[in-house]
């Protein structure tokens, strides 16, 4: 079965309908992209898919999200292990002010998933080499993860998701904030990563829908208009 299902979610901002009744399946082999018009709720849509907006006071989701035929939103849910399981990558890169081995270390550290040095090395390197930045930056692990390029910083948080050894990676806008060069290298990136992880991506463009997608799900005014292969 899918990874994640969405049955019937309605997301409200106090008063505000940001998404009305969308259903979906996110499968692992299949990248899948979120694309419609600037306000449509693609974002508040991908974010409820890791429980991202708990920290929105306004906000406040009704229906079912299922991880694993889990509901997410149920009391028992640890949100953080959640959010290590499906990872979210932003528009802006946001390395941490630390060491670009730091970066990736944070994590698996918080979640116990080394049991020493010779492990989280491992980790370090094999995260970097998935997400194509181990030959650019294995000379340089202590130099800090912001003095890098905007696209290497992109793919230092591609690696810093990685790292937990997460189901689904959620990626909102993860290259508009890039350059044509470092676009085509995330897009590059996000075909190599397909079939590993169940992927998403939202887009306010067509083209890279059409480059990295296989299944595509069009938002206007919080609904879901239309969803299917993409074109
Ligand atoms: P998109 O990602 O498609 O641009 P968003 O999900 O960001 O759309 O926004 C959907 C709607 O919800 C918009 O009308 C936006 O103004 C509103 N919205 C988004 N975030 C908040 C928030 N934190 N509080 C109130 N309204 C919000
Ligand atoms: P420091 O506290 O010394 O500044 P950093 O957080 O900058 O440490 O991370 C540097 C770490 O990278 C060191 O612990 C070092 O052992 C480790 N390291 C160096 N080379 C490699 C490598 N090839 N593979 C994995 N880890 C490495």
């Amino acid at each position: 079965g899918p990874k994640m299902t969405a049955r019937d979610v309605t997301v409200h901002y106090g008063p505000k309908k940001a998404i009305d009744k969308v259903s979906i399946d996110v499968p692992t082999d299949v990248v899948t992209a979120f694309i419609g018009p600037s306000g449509c709720g693609k974002s508040t849509f991908l974010r409820t898919l890791n429980r991202m907006n708990d920290t929105v006071a306004s906000a406040r989701v009704e229906g079912d999200i299922t991880l694993d035929g889990e509901d997410i939103y149920a009391t028992s849910m640890d949100v953080v292990q959640l959010r290590a399981r499906v990872g979210m990558v932003f528009q802006k890169p946001n390395p941490f002010p630390k060491s670009i081995y730091e970066n990736i270390a944070y994590g698996p550290r918080i979640h116990g998933l080394a049991s020493g040095k010779d492990e989280m090395d491992q980790i370090v390197e094999n995260s970097l080499r998935r997400a194509g930045l181990w030959d650019e930056v294995k000379d340089r692990l202590s130099d800090s993860g912001t003095a890098m390029s905007g696209g290497q910083q992109q793919r230092l948080c591609i690696a810093r998701a990685i790292a937990v050894d997460p189901e689904v990676i959620l990626m909102d806008e993860p290259c508009s904030a890039l350059d044509p060069i470092a676009t085509a290298k995330i897009e590059e990136l996000i075909h190599e990563l397909r079939g590993r992880y169940a992927i998403v991506i939202v887009t306010h463009n067509m083209q890279q829908a059409a480059r990295v997608s296989q299944r595509t799900a069009f938002f206007h005014l919080g609904q879901l208009v239309e969803y299917g292969e993409t074109s």
